[in-house]
């Protein structure tokens, strides 16, 4: 299907009438998220590749302001460096195979994280010349997944890996991840607690502190205040560190990309009980509602464009796929005249929709329609 460069989804559905899951690609709502980190953030701020990679969001990007990527592969490597080829690459997974050190060092990676002592050795001489982060892990409420739960050094190993990396003359710098859409500024204040006193105890002066990703999008309640978890970790820093405080880094995928997309599904059925069934679901661009609990900002549209107004009923949701999984958990709240040939738009669907999509009973999302608003 041409793309139109249409005003916003709603005119691209009313004109093509799609019979596919569409996802629109806003790009001045993706540079002005940029620009409120790079203002707000009171240190560097990188974009975690694996959050969304498309081509269009990596040039945007770049476009305002965003010169150093998180990465966890050599493909995120590629991808920033076809865009970008000067921007500087942070590895931070913490697991590598051999190749794959190989190719970050070859892409010139500038940071790399590490959690445990045969990861370092395994980077040791790769690394030379470039800044390690100790991967601290706590247990921190307040956050959908925990991170913790795979990757990270408890502050008993995080101190010897600390010390190692001084030994072997790498910069020395931390970091953690405190879970992704959390909310809550407690988590980042008491990691870089923790962080300090790690650092204090292994006698080392860090470089840097990467405070992770992590940032809340808009999603299921009002919109997050960045900008208080900003002022938190400011000020936490401070405190924690006193007057030789380390330079900050941060790393979102979700808060960056998010807003930038909205997602809009077809209804194919609505059966005689009340069920709903999408042209796309949990295998497409919905895959994230089976863990992190509802959407709000929904919007229900008749084949024409008319907003469906009836009060809301909660309905049950399927996608397009033939198994039985395929439901979005607990229900939605639709406009009760929802009919067949509606759309069904959800805001907020930048992250991790179209990186996590399959072609599922060949289904899924394809490339993104550049709109003017969303
Ligand atoms: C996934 C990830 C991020 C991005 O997390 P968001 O919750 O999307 O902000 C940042 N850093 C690391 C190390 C990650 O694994």
């Amino acid at each position: 299907m041409r793309d139109f460069h249409m005003s916003d989804p709603v005119a691209h559905l009313r004109r093509m009438q799609p019979d596919t899951a569409v996802i629109y690609f806003c790009p001045d709502v993706l540079q002005a998220t940029a620009r409120r980190f790079l203002t707000g953030f009171p240190g560097l701020v990188t974009y975690a590749v694996k959050a969304n990679d498309r081509t269009e969001v990596l040039e945007n990007l770049s476009a305002a302001g965003i010169e150093a990527f998180d990465v966890a592969s050599p493909a995120e490597m590629a991808a920033v460096r076809r865009i970008a080829p000067g921007a500087a690459l942070h590895y931070n997974n913490p697991v590598r195979s051999r190749d794959e050190i190989a190719a970050g060092q070859a892409a010139g990676v500038v940071s790399w994280s590490v959690d445990d002592p045969a990861e370092l050795d395994k980077i040791a001489v790769a690394a030379q010349g470039a800044e390690v982060a100790v991967r601290l892990k706590l247990p921190v409420p307040g956050a959908a997944y925990d991170f913790g739960a795979k990757f990270g050094a408890a502050p008993d190993l995080a101190e010897a890996l600390l010390r190692r990396v001084a030994d072997l003359g790498l910069r020395p710098a931390m970091t953690f991840h405190p879970g992704t859409q959390c909310e809550d500024p407690a988590a980042w204040v008491a990691y870089i607690h923790a962080a300090a006193e790690v650092a204090q105890r292994a006698g080392v002066r860090l470089a840097r502190l990467n405070v992770g990703g992590g940032f809340p999008a808009h999603r299921g309640r009002a919109a997050p205040e960045l900008e208080r978890i900003f002022t938190a970790i400011a000020e936490a820093t401070r405190s924690a560190f006193g007057a030789t405080p380390p330079a900050l880094v941060c790393e979102p995928g979700r808060a960056m990309v998010a807003e930038a997309f909205t997602l809009a599904a077809r209804v194919k059925a609505v059966r005689a009980d009340g069920r709903v069934y999408l042209n796309d679901g949990l295998y497409g661009g919905l895959s994230e509602l089976r863990d992190m609990g509802p959407l709000d900002r929904l919007r229900l549209v008749a084949p024409d464009g008319t907003p469906r107004s009836a009060a809301p009923e909660p309905r049950v949701v399927f996608g397009p796929t033939c198994d039985s999984l395929d439901r979005v958990p607990g229900t939605l709240d639709l406009p009760g005249d929802a009919a067949e040939g509606d759309y069904l738009l959800f805001a907020g669907m930048g992250a991790y929709s179209l990186s996590i999509a399959t072609r599922f009973n060949g289904y899924g999302l394809g490339d993104p329609v550049t709109v003017a608003e969303l």
